[in-house]
């Protein structure tokens, strides 16, 4: 039985771990397979491929795209794109851009209420990454503005805090066609269909489909099991891939381990397979 996890984060966006570390702890973990995803970035690939170039485990390259729908948000996986399509590259220098843009936005409003928190410090704290909402979260503990990660998105920056501002993001089916143009496999990424009830879920499910997509992450971390039966049956009337992942963070997300979520994450060998054979490999 293999040890399966495609959905993971790096330094390079909003995960503790850098490529390397990830990799060598999928490995000491017995995992076979691992997709990175960071948000809006394929740059920590290059890393983790050379690291895994001597190990048995498996490495699928990914990423995590954040996509409007019916305004709302949801994120869109994209599996064995090709690294070097300068396009698609482009699209996401774009995006990285409109990243740095809300930050500047948030940053104004912590301004406002009495906040002081430079832009060098969560640049400092993001590095080479994709820079996020989490880095200034880091930044506010430091700072002792707030006492935890949680605290933070709770009082500030999360959609009902107070310096929260919402970013502004391509259409999904805009993002399905980007990552499908520089031939990977898009993904809807934990498929929570909240704001959805059943038969709308389908429906929007439907609309995704028609538009391109072609997977659901039906095995997600900490989801029921009831929730992956509702996403498998989804997965199965609309004739859709199957992925799964833990979504792990590092230290940024605890209580979520690698290749298990919170404990019960299991991701079939079928999955990759037929991820696989879509994806031409
Ligand atoms: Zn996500
Ligand atoms: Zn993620």
């Amino acid at each position: 039985m293999s040890r399966i996890d495609l959905h993971t984060h790096t330094t390079f966006s909003d995960g503790s771990f850098s490529p390397t570390e990830l990799i060598d702890l999928a490995d000491q973990k017995g995992l076979d397979i691992l997709a990175i995803t960071d948000h809006d970035t394929t740059e920590g690939l290059p890393e983790a491929l050379k690291a895994a170039k001597n190990l048995s485990l498996e490495l699928i390259p990914g990423i995590e795209l954040s996509a409007q729908f019916h305004n709302r948000e949801m994120h869109i996986l994209g599996y064995f794109i090709n690294l070097n399509d300068s396009q698609f590259q482009a699209r996401l220098e774009a995006l990285r851009s409109t990243r740095i843009e809300r930050i500047h936005h948030i940053l104004d409003r912590l301004h406002s209420l009495g906040m002081d928190i430079p832009l060098k410090d969560v640049e400092h704290v993001s590095g080479i990454g994709t820079i996020g909402r989490p880095h200034i979260a880091q930044v506010l503990i430091a700072k002792g503005y707030v006492t935890s990660m949680k605290d933070a998105f709770e009082q500030f920056l999360g959609s009902r805090g107070k310096a929260y501002v919402q970013r502004v993001v391509p259409e999904a089916h805009e993002i399905i066609a980007w990552i499908t143009e520089a031939g990977g496999i898009p993904v809807l990424a934990h498929p929570y269909w909240e704001g959805f009830n059943k038969e709308e879920s389908a429906t929007a499910c439907q609309t995704l489909v028609a538009q391109g997509l072609q997977g659901l992450e039906v095995f997600y971390g900490t989801f029921s099991a009831r929730h992956i039966s509702f996403n498998l049956g989804l997965a199965r009337r609309f004739d859709l891939l199957m992925t799964g992942g833990s979504d792990f963070h590092g230290t940024l997300k605890p209580g979520i381990t690698l290749g298990k979520g919170r404990g019960s994450l299991h991701v079939p060998s079928k999955v990759v397979e037929r991820l696989r054979i879509a994806a031409g490999f």
